[in-house]
């Protein structure tokens, strides 16, 4: 297992946002969390990410316990997280915020590497490398966040509804991008609104419900049962 979510409690003051979650990733996997707005998903991916700290339960990733590690250290163990909200800095050209990206690396040589395999996955970017971020349309401004998650290295790309907001031929675009990102090797568990695409695009999902799983099977049965 890459990635294993044991029972894991999450409280903002004293609302509790997550009661007990399990949830397991694969090498390889794209995995879907589905669920209405509130029920916990970004929550646990921020709890993943080491941005939000769990009052009980463990996360463990490459069988290595994360659970207490903080957001710039886990980057540096392998996991992207990519926010909600297509978020650059918008008064930074392409490649500076690709650059940025790329703070857990020191080797220029490999910097360097990571950015033309990024700009290979993502020509429209390299077009556009020096133009300021805030410049590009809603869908650019979306591949440029993944782009980004990306030039750390991760194993384990965490996306945030990366559909929300966008025209229904750029949600495509971007459904496609993440499985050619899983295509090169990476491990992706999804968020997303827009289930039955996320269904489409994954192997396994998750159905969140006020802060529990209440369903887990293959994206398959999941499509047939609604
Ligand atoms: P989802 O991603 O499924 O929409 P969230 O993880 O954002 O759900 O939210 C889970 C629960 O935690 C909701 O009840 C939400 O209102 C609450 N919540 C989220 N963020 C905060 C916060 N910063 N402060 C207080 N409550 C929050
Ligand atoms: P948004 O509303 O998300 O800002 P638009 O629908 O206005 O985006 O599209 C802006 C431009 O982006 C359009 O001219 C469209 O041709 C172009 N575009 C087409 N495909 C993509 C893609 N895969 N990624 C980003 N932009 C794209």
């Amino acid at each position: 297992m890459l990635l294993s979510v044991k029972d894991l409690f999450v409280n903002y003051g004293n609302v509790e946002a997550l009661h007990g979650i399990n949830l397991n990733v694969r090498e390889g996997e794209i995995v879907a969390m589905l669920g209405a707005n509130g029920a916990g998903k970004s929550t646990t991916l921020m709890t993943i990410s080491g941005l939000i700290n769990p009052v009980k339960g463990s996360i463990f990733y490459n069988n290595m316990d994360i659970t207490t590690m903080q957001g710039h250290d886990v980057v540096a163990q392998g996991i992207a997280q990519v926010p909600e909200g297509r978020r650059v800095f918008s008064t930074l050209t392409v490649q500076e915020n690709l650059d940025l990206g790329a703070f857990t690396m020191t080797d220029k040589d490999r910097i360097n590497r990571r950015l033309e395999w990024n700009f290979e996955l993502f020509p429209r970017l390299k077009e556009r490398k020096d133009q300021l971020a805030g410049t590009l349309s809603g869908g650019e401004q979306q591949m440029l966040a993944i782009a980004r998650g990306l030039m750390a290295h991760p194993k384990l790309l965490l996306l945030d509804e990366p559909s929300l907001g966008l025209a229904p031929i750029l949600v495509k675009s971007i459904f496609e991008k993440i499985k050619e990102i899983n295509a090169e090797g990476l491990t992706v568990l999804l968020v997303e609104q827009n289930a039955r695409a996320a269904l489409k695009l994954a192997h396994r999902g998750y159905v969140m419900e006020v802060g529990r799983i209440v369903l887990e099977d293959s994206a398959d049965k999941l499509l047939k049962n609604p």
